[in-house]
């Protein structure tokens, strides 16, 4: 019993067998696709990895905006948890657990810039203030 059948044709299957046994007899490779290079397969695995994190920060935009929500500047972006506590960092997720986190907790979060998310974090531990009277949000 053959476990796998790449073929549905049982006679393709033979065709392929023929060709693969004629290569090797004659030294050739018997591999038809070429194995990507250390190289390319490097660029490949890098490119899967920006459009991943496109897609991740579009779907922050799309919920929390493309602007910092304190000073409005479209900077680069951090996740802030409103309340100060520590938080799995949106980076560090996956898709899949971002996208669970933020339907469970949408208004948890906020996105802010790093200039402003460090200020907020000033403010929340010399000037014990919190959220709500750091958000310009009323
Ligand atoms: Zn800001």
């Amino acid at each position: 019993m053959v476990k796998y059948m790449p073929y549905r044709n049982i006679e393709d299957k033979r065709k392929y067998d023929r060709e693969w046994a004629r290569r090797k007899r004659s030294g050739q490779i018997t591999r038809l696709t070429q194995i990507p290079s250390k190289e390319e397969s490097h660029k490949r695995m890098l490119e899967r990895q920006r459009k991943y994190n496109l897609n991740k920060r579009k779907y922050l935009e799309e919920n929390y905006g493309k602007q910092c929500c304190v000073c409005h500047e479209p900077r680069i972006m951090i996740i802030h948890r409103k309340d100060g506590q520590r938080h799995k960092l949106f980076t560090n997720m996956s898709f899949k657990e971002l996208r669970e986190e933020v339907e469970k907790h949408k208004d948890e979060y906020v996105r802010v810039c790093g200039i402003c998310h460090t200020g907020i974090h000033w403010a929340m531990k010399y000037l014990n203030l919190k959220w709500e009277d750091i958000s310009t949000q009323k």
